[in-house]
């Protein structure tokens, strides 16, 4: 009997198939052979709840004072409102963004806020702030992830609570509603850059917002921009920033912010 041509295909396929399986598992294959021993994680101890600084962590506010942090336009002392325990947005004039005293590459991120249960507007303009997750100097956009009351309030999708601003709209929406806190827990991988200043590897967001996966590992397209296409300027590492944002809605305010440096 003859063999047809694609029967001779097909059997040589599997002859080769099988070739290569017994090349990538050596005949004498043990379980020791993909252990590893070394290095050792080192031990870290968690906080007393997921929402706790864990031992490593830099706290930026723990309810005190705001010693981490200085003002974005002329690193004087910040001038936000600490009272009861929490941090809230100075819109008084002059005072604006604030931004850490230190500087961060790679990290992950934990912080708290709360839209005053007494908000007003809407859109934009009903209690918009944001985390910058690398506050590349004044005159940069930086990269905002956004905060806002998105409770019930429309605006365009990739500019509500969560969103990359303006890049990449959030998952879904597990906002809850003003007068409650929310948690944002973020990693952030920052950009790298050539020896020409070019572009390496885009920056990288994973967020979690509420405990809800809402950024997956987003590849940013640049500075997050009011107006315009994103684009990246070259920077090694930068203050993490928090917006006083131009609107008249009612301040809202921040607790419990801490990080874990990833470099
Ligand atoms: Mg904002």
């Amino acid at each position: 009997m003859s063999i047809r041509l694609s029967q001779f295909l097909a059997l040589a396929a599997l002859v080769s198939m099988a070739a290569a399986l017994a090349a990538q598992q050596p005949a004498k294959a043990k379980p020791e052979d993909t252990e590893v021993w070394q290095p050792v994680p080192k031990i870290v101890t968690p906080g007393a709840t997921d929402a706790a600084p864990p031992s490593d962590a830099i706290v930026l506010f723990d309810g005190k004072n705001q010693d981490e942090w200085v003002s974005a336009q002329d690193h004087s002392p910040a001038k936000w409102v600490v009272s009861n325990g929490i941090l809230t947005v100075s819109k008084a004039p002059g005072v604006g963004n604030i931004e850490t005293r230190r500087k961060f590459r790679n990290y992950q991120l934990h912080v708290e806020w709360r839209v005053p249960e007494n908000i007003t507007g809407s859109g934009q303009a009903r209690g918009n702030s944001g985390v910058f997750l690398a506050s590349t100097g004044p005159g940069d956009d930086g990269y905002e992830l956004q905060v806002l009351d998105s409770y019930n309030n429309t605006t365009y999708v990739n500019g509500q609570a969560a969103s990359i601003y303006k890049q990449s709209a959030p998952l879904v929406n597990p906002d809850r509603k003003p007068g409650e806190w929310q948690t944002y827990d973020i990693v952030w991988t920052a950009p790298t850059f050539n020896a020409d200043d070019s572009l390496k590897t885009p920056a990288c967001v994973t967020v979690f917002f509420n405990g809800v996966l809402v950024q997956n590992h987003f590849e940013l397209k640049g500075q997050t921009l009011y107006i315009g296409q994103p684009f990246y300027k070259k920077y090694e590492s930068a203050p993490i920033k928090l917006q006083a944002h131009g609107d008249k809605s009612e301040p809202l305010s921040f607790r419990n912010i801490w990080v874990r440096e990833l470099n």
